[in-house]
């Protein structure tokens, strides 16, 4: 699934598991983390850059999904996030559920063009080879089936944010998200306020 659908969709269970905006930033964290062995992606740009060579995707294709798509990744990231939160026993357990929704999501939908380009996840990597797991029905990554799972998530969460007073955009700002918040009652009390009738 595309990281922005990871994101929301692990904002979602910290909004249900914590408190406070700082434990929600962590627990959302963790659902975003295991992409980060994606970066390897910038080398290969850099060195065709600067080589001149035609892009291959050495590094991506090494790293991507086998560092931190796995239970070594998921306890080093609950563990280390956790060190930074208000419930550390809260945060640490919240950062499991969203580190394995994240393998989860990818397991269902992170196909590539083919029918082939299946991502498995290396579950013991990188500390042991085994257990490797795929689905032969995964979605490709641009499928209708990823797609409705975003709306879906998309919409709940802005109707977490009208009900609650905080969206997602709380992660990279609170001052940001209490505009966002304002603009969406405003919609909201537009849309939905009774029709005062004239006379
Ligand atoms: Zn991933």
């Amino acid at each position: 699934m595309s990281p922005v659908a990871h994101f929301i969709g692990s904002w979602l269970v910290a909004v249900a598991t914590t408190n406070n905006v700082r434990d929600r930033r962590l627990v959302t964290l963790a659902g975003v983390l295991p992409d980060l062995d994606g970066l390897g992606m910038v080398v290969d740009v850099a060195k065709s850059l600067s080589s001149g060579h035609e892009m291959n995707f050495h590094y991506y294709q090494k790293f991507h999904h086998v560092w931190l798509h796995g239970w070594p990744g998921a306890l080093l990231a609950a563990i280390v996030l956790a060190c930074f939160a208000q419930q550390r026993w809260r945060v640490a357990l919240g950062c499991l559920v969203t580190f394995h929704l994240h393998l989860l999501c990818d397991l269902l939908g992170s196909r590539g063009p083919s029918p082939a380009d299946l991502w498995p996840i290396c579950y013991g990597e990188p500390l042991f080879r085994h257990p490797v797991w795929f689905w032969k029905g995964q979605w490709k990554l641009d499928s209708w089936q990823n797609l409705s799972v975003f709306i879906v998530i998309f919409v709940v969460a802005l109707w977490v944010a009208i009900k609650q007073g905080y969206s997602f955009v709380e992660v990279f700002s609170q001052r940001a998200d209490a505009v966002v918040v304002g603009v969406l009652r405003k919609w909201t009390s537009r849309f939905l306020a009774p029709k005062v009738r004239d006379g």
